[in-house]
């Protein structure tokens, strides 16, 4: 019997990439799978999404995992080789590999590798994290033009750092030094990730890089997936373990930082931050328990936590409960707790069943 479950659903997965490719119709779309699909399960993320154009990962095993699974679709290295050997390994496995700093582009030059390999220059715009500066463009392609070991022309990424704030100007501008940096050549251009595919059609150039929204969350903390047309894909769902009578002025767990202000019942529900759930999760966070929304109250332990289900509650142990997902959007939940939807999908631990349909 499986008590807590993230349950799966791979339709709502495969709407949400369709969405996408109407969304940038004259662009390809790559599925972001990083950190475990975003803790949906990047295998069974990828074998749903057969018809993807390509899929992108952050470290090299990530790949060899999705080809170890029969995965033969493109795979994108978004920060690139780390070392040499990652390089060998990358042409071996067909990935394609972001360059953003010399010790890369010398590592390319050096290689002898079985087959050439699909390079992208990453320019720095703006973020300010990775990639090159505009007055090194000029010399980082001409070297991967004359390696043997490039495949084709190189082409261009960066990587927005506001595009889900509306409001921000960094945008516009960071979409205007990638168009400068990128203007003297032929090669293809990968600007956008969610907010740039939802927000920027400007920004949508050869690929779009979609991670979040895939999963039916929206990058934008003030909306719901669910109102940009996205569908959740996860469902995160435990159990009342106890439904107990509480008495007024009565605190309820570790440290005793919330007392009841009247006779109520409490709920103690099978999820705890040993499930990956926050353990800062702040009194008044909302869990949906038969039909309604109720709140948290006390501490959240390893494997449980409370909720005040109402002094006229029937809601008996056993009951199924959901913590985020088709009655409760995740980012309604992030909201309460004070992070963002991303951080509580990919954190479950693995005593969190996964279940796909
Ligand atoms: C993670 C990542 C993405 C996807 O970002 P989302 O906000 O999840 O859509 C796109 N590009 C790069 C370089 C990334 O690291």
């Amino acid at each position: 019997m499986v008590t807590a479950e993230a349950v799966v659903d791979l339709e709502a997965l495969r709407h949400n990439y369709q969405f996408f490719k109407n969304r940038c119709k004259a662009s390809k779309v790559v599925a972001v799978i990083k950190g475990d699909a975003y803790g949906h399960g990047a295998v069974e993320v990828a074998k749903a999404l057969d018809c993807a154009d390509m899929f992108a990962v952050s470290r090299i095993e990530e790949g060899i995992w999705l080809r170890e699974a029969g995965i033969t679709q493109p795979v994108l290295l978004l920060e690139g080789c780390f070392c040499a050997d990652d390089l060998t390994i990358a042409a071996k496995e067909g990935f394609e590999t972001l360059i953003h700093h010399p010790e890369q582009l010398r590592d390319i030059e050096t290689a002898e590798l079985e087959k050439p390999i699909k390079v992208w220059l990453k320019l720095d715009t703006g973020m300010h994290r990775l990639g090159v500066h505009a007055e090194e463009v000029a010399d980082y392609v001409d070297r991967l033009r004359a390696s043997k070991n490039v495949d084709g022309e190189p082409g261009f990424a960066s990587h927005f750092s506001c595009a889900d704030d509306l409001n921000s100007p960094t945008t516009q501008s960071q979409l205007e030094r990638f168009l400068a940096m990128t203007a003297p050549y032929p090669g293809e251009k990968t600007l956008a990730n969610s907010a740039g595919a939802l927000y920027w059609p400007e920004a949508h150039f050869d690929y779009a890089r979609v991670g979040i929204a895939l999963y039916g969350i929206s990058p934008d903390e003030n909306q719901t997936g669910k109102e940009q047309g996205l569908k959740p894909v996860m469902t995160l769902k435990s159990k009342l373990i106890a439904v107990r009578e509480h008495k007024a002025g009565d605190p309820v767990g570790y440290g005793e930082i919330w007392h009841s202000g009247n006779d109520t019942r409490l709920g103690v529900i099978a999820m705890g931050y040993g499930d990956g759930y926050p353990r800062l999760a702040p009194e008044g966070t909302p869990v949906w328990v038969n039909g309604r929304i109720v709140h948290i109250v006390g501490r959240v332990s390893m494997d449980m936590l409370t909720v005040d289900l109402g002094a006229d509650a029937t809601d008996k142990a056993g009951d199924e409960v959901e913590l985020w997902g088709n009655h409760l959007p995740v980012e309604q939940v992030a909201r309460h707790i004070g992070t963002i939807p991303y951080e509580l999908v990919i954190k479950l631990t693995k005593r969190v069943c996964k279940n796909y349909f």
